[in-house]
């Protein structure tokens, strides 16, 4: 009989799961604390439940669909963590400190490898294995908080969450949804909606849904270019939602929950970075409330990619705010043990 990972039940879940077999939903409460509020996720060391109880969970029930297989520490504090899954594929996220800002960022991934095939990124080299479980995409947020937690569990705390790892997390919109969920429960990890970011290439029904659901989530689109020959070059997914169709989802996210919505724009020498296009990507987002992150492209090794010399992120911000559009040029991290977005590429076929 294969055991079902408890990560994927919410509190409610895991109470009716548990009545199912006749334990008491209290044991719910307990077993759900241990794991979130504890960092415990082994059945024997929960040590208020009783040795049959314990005996019958570590039966039935486990918590453990990733295990640690690598894990790098890069000089300014980034760990790049690598995952193996029951099924032998690899999984990557990426744990971000700032210190100074008590802010403890994990970039988690939302599936194996990526369908969309952006140019520029290595997690779509090897095109889409298949999507995360609701507890695989759990368990690399809770390992990690028991890994990075000192003197006492939950410290320092994870405090933000950006699903800008591998894959496209609106292709596996359930799981995510589902996974955000359980990690926003106060029960749980209490994890602030408001801290969650979804990075998207731009799935626009899902971009429709989020705002139906008006979720405090934070929204970020991969933009990267802006007019639609190069984008389509770029990044595939333009070709079904062309540029016109991803800003009149946009739009509508924004009309429905007023929040305010971050494109990121990878600056890639020679490609997208010229002064045209610092003007075209003025025109989409003018007067519209609207962030830009410009990302300085991250080196990949198998892509001809590179990031512009310095001066040319700062002219962008510098065009933008001129147009009184917000923007931030994104502080590189984790580059040397390349742990940096769009770096990730856990080979599944070699196991390297
Ligand atoms: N699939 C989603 C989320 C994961 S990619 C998306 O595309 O939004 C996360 C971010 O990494 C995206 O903004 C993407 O544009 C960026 N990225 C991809 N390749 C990169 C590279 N070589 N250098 C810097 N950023 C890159
Ligand atoms: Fe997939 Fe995002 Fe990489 Fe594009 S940038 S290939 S959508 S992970």
């Amino acid at each position: 009989m294969t055991k079902k990972n408890l990560l994927k039940l919410n509190l409610n879940e895991l109470k009716n799961e548990f009545k199912k077999n006749n334990i008491k939903g209290f044991r719910a409460e307990q077993v759900f604390n241990w794991i979130y509020r504890n960092g415990i996720v082994e059945f024997p060391k929960m040590s208020n439940l009783p040795r049959v109880l314990i005996n019958e969970l570590t039966e039935k029930y486990e918590i453990n669909d990733l295990n640690l297989n690598k894990k790098l520490i890069a000089k300014d504090g980034t760990q790049k963590y690598l995952w193996k899954t029951n099924d032998n594929n690899l999984v990557e996220s990426v744990f971000l400190p700032y210190e100074d800002k008590n802010r403890y960022s994990i970039c988690v991934s939302s599936q194996i490898g990526c369908s969309i095939g952006c140019e520029f990124c290595a997690t779509g080299i090897d095109g889409l294995k298949r999507d995360l479980s609701v507890s695989e995409i759990i368990e690399q947020i809770l390992k990690i908080q028991i890994d990075v937690s000192k003197e006492r569990y939950g410290s320092p705390k994870i405090t933000n969450i950006v699903f800008m790892g591998m894959g496209e997390p609106f292709l596996n919109y359930d799981n995510v949804m589902k996974a955000v969920s359980i990690l926003n429960d106060e029960k749980g990890l209490n994890i602030g909606m408001r801290k969650i970011t979804i990075s998207t290439s731009g799935i626009i029904e899902k971009i429709k849904t989020l705002a139906e659901n008006n979720q405090q989530i934070g929204l970020a689109i991969s933009l990267n270019a802006p007019n639609n020959q190069l984008r389509n070059k770029l990044m595939p997914i333009n070709k079904k939602y062309n540029l016109d169709k991803l800003m009149e989802a946009v739009n509508y996210y924004i009309r429905k929950t007023n929040r305010r919505v971050t494109f990121e724009y990878v600056l890639m020498e020679g490609i997208n970075d010229h002064e045209i296009h610092a003007e075209q990507l003025i025109k989409i987002l003018k007067n519209k409330l609207v962030h830009v992150n410009l990302i300085p492209a991250n080196p990949v090794p198998e892509l001809d990619i590179k990031k512009p010399h310095q001066g040319v992120a700062k002219y962008f911000k510098n065009r933008l705010e001129d147009n009184d559009i917000s923007a931030t040029i994104r502080v590189e991290k984790g580059t040397n043990i390349k742990a940096a977005c769009g770096q990730l590429r856990a080979s599944y076929q070699n196991g390297g």
